[in-house]
């Protein structure tokens, strides 16, 4: 049963007030909100379990480390990984990205080589790619997209070339709330003897994923958005990959033995995690993937979906409304600009009321420009939010329009 204010109670900032008013919090596509028991894990870890990982023989060095390691689990269960082999910890979908690009660029990407991405990523899947470009002489390959914000598979299709080393591409876009057809991308790009990288920044925290059913080759995620703490997020990797592919960092925990001739270097998973890793962390977004499972990812879905659709329809009723991003396929993210009022002031009028949004080209510059527009305004949903929180965002538009 899906209890919306029950639901709410584990979120303690929900229930605080801006500006005197209720808080109203929709920019959850920039972080989510923490439930209890991701904050009780932090603090419980540090009080009672702190110590450095897998080298401790002590008690609580050995606690810490099952703690970790049992993270580790509780995500490769969360994606359907074959092995917690497959599991690496970063910091973020965007070290993820960067790990790729280091590691996977310096063993299989060569000057005139090419990158396929599409026009919709984040910067973070882009200035990687970038710098690979800059130092290795790599080719950027960009897929196009129709007016609806949907990729076009036919032209994706026409991007393969004897060069194209790699795809990499988000599953739903932080802007437009796309949701990309991954599962056939990869197919195609695999058909070409391509493998592929998916953004899961905007998809692991809305649907269930199954990596193996989506036969992705690399798949990054962050914890703060899927309802965990800042600073740590996934990597995952076939490990047939992960093992062919030279290590992203060097120091601690990735070797197995140091000379000042030779460094060998650790087993899978550690071989890509130099350094103490955030343990307590890891532990943390253990617990946030336990809630939101507990929930279940497509009762999740379902919710977020019905709520999006709902605020579509109101939102549509505003005079001089423009919602970007109309595809068939869409997560819990709208965009929008309302007549020639700037999305600036749009955002700070709606703040005054209360009302968390963001503003801005949401980290997606070329998307922007493709779209002939500095930026929008973008309420972004999740399954703690409500229909009442909806229609206090459609008056809130309609009191700002008026004043304009
Ligand atoms: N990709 C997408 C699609 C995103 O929405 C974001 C965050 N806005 C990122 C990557 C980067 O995530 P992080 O800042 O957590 O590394």
């Amino acid at each position: 049963m899906y209890d919306i204010q029950k639901i709410r109670e584990d979120f303690p900032i929900l229930s605080r007030t801006v500006y005197g008013r209720p808080l109203i919090y929709l920019d959850n596509g920039a972080t989510t909100q923490k439930p209890r028991c991701v904050v009780d894990a932090i603090a419980d870890e540090y009080y009672s379990v702190n110590a450095n990982v897998h080298r401790g023989v002590h008690f609580l060095s050995q606690q810490a480390t099952e703690l970790h390691e049992a993270s580790r689990e509780t995500v490769r269960r969360f994606l359907n990984a074959r092995s917690t082999n497959e599991i690496i910890f970063t910091r973020g979908t965007t070290e993820s990205i960067n790990l790729l690009a280091a590691s996977f660029g310096e063993a299989c990407m060569k000057e005139g080589d090419e990158v396929i991405l599409s026009v919709m990523e984040h910067h973070s899947n882009i200035v990687p790619w970038q710098l690979l470009r800059d130092r290795r002489g790599i080719v950027i390959r960009v897929i196009p997209m129709n007016d609806r914000g949907e990729l076009l598979l036919d032209e994706y299709e026409r991007l393969f070339t004897p060069r194209t080393r790699l795809v990499a591409v988000t599953h739903v876009s932080n802007v437009l709330g796309t949701v990309n057809p991954v599962r056939e991308m990869t197919a195609t790009a695999h058909a070409h003897g391509v493998p592929v990288l998916v953004d899961g920044a905007q998809s692991v925290p809305h649907m269930p994923v199954d990596v193996q059913a989506l036969d992705a080759d690399f798949y990054a995620f962050s914890g703060h958005k899927v309802y965990g703490p800042t600073g740590v997020g996934v990597l995952y990797g076939k490990e047939e990959w992960l093992d062919r592919l030279p290590p992203y960092q060097g120091g601690g925990e990735m070797i197995q033995h140091v000379s000042f001739e030779r460094t060998t270097f650790n087993e899978l998973p550690y071989k890509f995690e130099a350094g103490t890793p955030d343990y307590i962390g890891t532990h943390a977004l253990a617990r946030a993937l336990d809630y939101v499972s507990a929930i279940g990812m497509s009762e999740i879905d379902a919710y977020e979906h019905e709520l999006t659709t709902y605020a579509t329809a109101r939102l549509k009723e505003i005079e001089g409304m423009r919602i970007f991003g109309e595809a068939d396929a869409k997560g819990s993210v709208i965009s929008f600009l309302v007549g020639d009022i700037h999305h600036f002031d749009l955002g700070t009028l709606l703040d005054r009321l209360g009302i968390a949004l963001r503003t801005g080209h949401h980290c997606a510059q070329p998307l922007m420009e493709r779209l002939g527009i500095e930026g929008t305004v973008r309420a972004s949903f999740s399954f703690y939010n409500t229909r009442e929180e909806v229609d206090a965002l459609v008056a809130g538009i309609e009191r700002v329009r008026k004043m304009f």
